[in-house]
Order: C-alpha cells, then sequence, then structure tokens
C-alpha cells in the first residue's frame, strides 16, 4: 500500500511563495539552515543542499543588520542555481528594525517567522509586532506565529497564572503554561488580522519539548482555529532520541490530520549533515503513507542466520543509492518514488518479502548455496552469484527503474515486464 487517506483537519490555505499549506496540500517539509547567514554563499549552498534532499520550506536565521543585508543576495545565488525553495526569515527581537533597514530582505523572503514572546514588552512590543505584521501585509507574505514553550509570552504567563490563582479551584501549572501557549498563538493571529494582514497569510506553532504536552497543546490548538499548523517537537535533542521524540509526537497528530508542515529539529551529530532532518521527515510522511519521496528499502534486522555483514551493507548502500538518484530520477521516473525494494538476509523470510517488493533480492544465510534470487514484479527473475552481487542487483534496479518509469514505461504492476534483460554474475 503506498498511501493512505486520513481526513485532514479542515484549515484555510496559506501561500508560501510559489506553494500552498494547509487543508488537503500535502504536508508540507521544512528545514533550517546553521550557516551564519551573514556568510551568503555558505547559506545559499547549504539551503540548496536542503532544497536537493526534499526540503520544500527552508528557514534561515535573521538576527542582525548584517545577515538581514545578505538575505536578498542568498535568493539570488539560489535563483542562480535554479533552486526555487521558499524561504523564510526567522526574526527575534529586532525584526521590525531589520524589516525596515532592509527592504530588499523583506521583499526576498516568502514567509516571515515571528515569536511573539520576544518580540518586545508593552507599548514598545506591540508596535514592534504593529510593524513586522504591516510589512507582511503590505508585500502579501505569509507570516508564522510561532510560539515556543522556552520564550512564552512572560507577561501573559504572568497574568494568567495570576488569574489561575484567583480561581476556586486552581489548575494545574502545567495546564495553565499550555493554555498561555495556545491563548498566546490566537490571541497574537487576532491581533495581526486587526491590524490588516489577512487570515489566509497565517500559520500557527506552539513547540514545547516534552512529547505529551505537544501532543496536547495541538490537539486543542486544532480544534480553536482553522489556521494552517506548523508541527515540531523543539529541541527534540540528538540522534536516535531526536528522531523517535519526534516521530512518536508527529505520528500521532498527524494521525488524527493534525499538522500541515513539518520540521524534525534535530541537533547533528559532530560531521553530520543537516540534511538528516530532511531525511527523517520525508521517511516519517512516507512509511506514515501519507507522501512518497524516495524508494524505501525493506530489509530485515539480521539473526544468526546470516553472520556477514554483506546483507546490512547492501541494504545501506541500495537505500544511499536510491536517495542519491532521486533529484534525477524524480524528473525522468514519475512514480519512482512509490518503487518498494527488499534486500533480505535469507530463505527464511528473503522470498516472501521480495515477491511482495516491486523488485528485491534475498541473499544466501550461513551455509545456504552462495546464491541470490532477484525477484521483479513478484517473480523469480534472475540468480546472482559470485562477487559482484552489489553492483549487478545495482544494474537491475537501474534497469528496472527505466524500464517501468521511463516514458513509455509500464506503469501498473500487473502489466509490468516480467523479466529484465540483465547478465547474470558468475
Ligand atoms: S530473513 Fe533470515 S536473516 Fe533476515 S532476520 Fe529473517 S531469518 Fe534472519
Amino acid at each position: 500500500m503506498n498511501s493512505v487517506t486520513i481526513a485532514r483537519r479542515p484549515t484555510r490555505q496559506v501561500r508560501v511563495g510559489h506553494l500552498i499549506v494547509g487543508s488537503d496540500a500535502p504536508v508540507m517539509v521544512q528545514s533550517m539552515t546553521n550557516t551564519d547567514t551573514v556568510d551568503a554563499l555558505a547559506t545559499a549552498q547549504q539551503v540548496h543542499e536542503l532544497a536537493q534532499a526534499g526540503s520544500e520550506v527552508v528557514r534561515i536565521t535573521v538576527n542582525s543588520p548584517e545577515a538581514a543585508a545578505r538575505v536578498a543576495e542568498i535568493r539570488q545565488r539560489l535563483d542562480d542555481m535554479g533552486c526555487n525553495v521558499p524561504l523564510v526569515g526567522d526574526f527575534h527581537f529586532n525584526g521590525d528594525r531589520l524589516l525596515k533597514d532592509y527592504p530588499d530582505c523583506a521583499r526576498a523572503l516568502a514567509k516571515y517567522r515571528i515569536n511573539p514572546g520576544n518580540v518586545g514588552k508593552g507599548a514598545k512590543g506591540d508596535d514592534k509586532f504593529a510593524f513586522m505584521i504591516r510589512t507582511a501585509a503590505e508585500l502579501d507574505k505569509a507570516v508564522r506565529i510561532g510560539v515556543n514553550w522556552g520564550s512564552l509570552d512572560q507577561a501573559l504567563l504572568a497574568r494568567m497564572l495570576d488569574a489561575n490563582n484567583h480561581r476556586p479551584d486552581p489548575l494545574p501549572l502545567e495546564v495553565v503554561m499550555r493554555e498561555a501557549l495556545i491563548v498566546s498563538a490566537l490571541e497574537s493571529a487576532d491581533k495581526a488580522i486587526e491590524l490588516g494582514l489577512p487570515a489566509n497569510n497565517i500559520i500557527l506553532s506552539c513547540k514545547v519539548s516534552n512529547v505529551q504536552d505537544l501532543i496536547t497543546v495541538y490537539r486543542d490548538l486544532g480544534s480553536r482555529c482553522d489556521y494552517p499548523l506548523h508541527l515540531g517537537l523543539t529541541e527534540a535533542g540528538m540522534g536516535s532520541k531526536g528522531i523517535v521524540a519526534s516521530s512518536a509526537a508527529l505520528a500521532v497528530l498527524l494521525q488524527e490530520g493534525i499538522g500541515d508542515t513539518i520540521r524534525i529539529s534535530l541537533t547533528p551529530q559532530p560531521g553530520e549533515t543537516r540534511t538528516k532532518e530532511v531525511v527523517v521527515a520525508q521517511e516519517l510522511l512516507q512509511t506514515m503513507g501519507l507522501r512518497s519521496f524516495t524508494p524505501l528499502v525493506t530489509a530485515c534486522p539480521g539473526c544468526g542466520r546470516t553472520t556477514s555483514t554483506f546483507f546490512q551493507e547492501l541494504a545501506d548502500s541500495i537505500q544511499h543509492f536510491l536517495r542519491e538518484q532521486m533529484p534525477v530520477w524524480r524528473l525522468q521516473y514519475p512514480g519512482v518514488e512509490d518503487m518498494k525494494v527488499a534486500v533480505m538476509g535469507c530463505v527464511v523470510n528473503g522470498p516472501g518479502e521480495s515477491k511482495l517488493a516491486d523488485i528485491g533480492i534475498s541473499l544466501p544465510g550461513t551455509g545456504e548455496v552462495p546464491v541470490a534470487p532477484v525477484y521483479v514484479d513478484g517473480q523469480k527473475d534472475v540468480t546472482l552469484k559470485g562477487d559482484n552481487i552489489a553492483e549487478a542487483f545495482k544494474a537491475i534496479v537501474e534497469n528496472y527503474v527505466r524500464t517501468r518509469y521511463g516514458e513509455g514505461g509500464v506503469k501498473r504492476r500487473e502489466t509490468a515486464a516480467r523479466t529484465i534483460p540483465i547478465r547474470p554474475v558468475g
């Protein structure tokens, strides 16, 4: 099964650059750079890398006059590279001044992220918020009102805690804090509309770092407004912890139809590519059957029946190979993103799982005859053996992609070619 239909929460639709967010538009993958925006070349390169990996919108930090001064150049560099990914400016504390002093920055961005918790206090804060909103309205830009647990509007929280203390039955602190996040987002959206920003330019987010809090907050927020929602577990952490925590929280919400854009806020391991967060976001949506981005490899975990690491290496190398091909394949071979590939470790589940995939290989386990049958569209097609199994299997996969998804290719499994002309190895 390639996709499922989940009733999405009905929302307004918001245009972000050339893309539409919300309601029945596909759940969009976002990411954020970690380069110094002042370094326009490095930032443009990283945005391009993230976009190539599949990020549909990329946010960049705009934190200083020097950074704001380079935003238009970053946009131009991306355009010159043929990369039209919409850019979002992440503003905190001084966004009003930067948008005022650098109008080309204001124009180059497709969306402004505004954090009501740190835009400023009192009348001064109101003026700063108003300037940013009016600029967005004038230039017809989308705005994400992005509330964050770590920078919650303290005046609002104090007011709500005070009111809670005067209740005959005060609510627990965490309940008031969750409510404060939601009120901050909704009241800021109301203010933005009063200031002239169309409701159809507004996206909301209320990020927290705890899985259960995030689910509770978004369920509540989603039931109280019709703005598209950006989902993300803030400060998710590194490695498997960050991936598991983000996936656990976002999967529950997505399954309930809540969430229109997602970001996986992973802390990269030292030396790790920033694109990991994009890959995880795509794999989350794809494994849930919500979208398809890249052919995914089904691989068994391995066990005592296959003591060599060969099948793990093959599974890994095939998955990398498929992902690397996608920028080109996406254009040349429509539908290839739905292809299923299996790399299995022995005869126990190997043939069965390989037959269920579009193309699969069952490697020999310990003590088995050293041959690897390849199954194409459910039929045994060829048997590989010798030292060159990995390269031969890649060639078979490439050939299959051309045959099935290329121009004039047979798109449907039921009628797809049953054999692929490939010379067996050995
Ligand atoms: S397919 Fe074979 S090697 Fe893989 S987990 Fe199952 S029994 Fe073990």
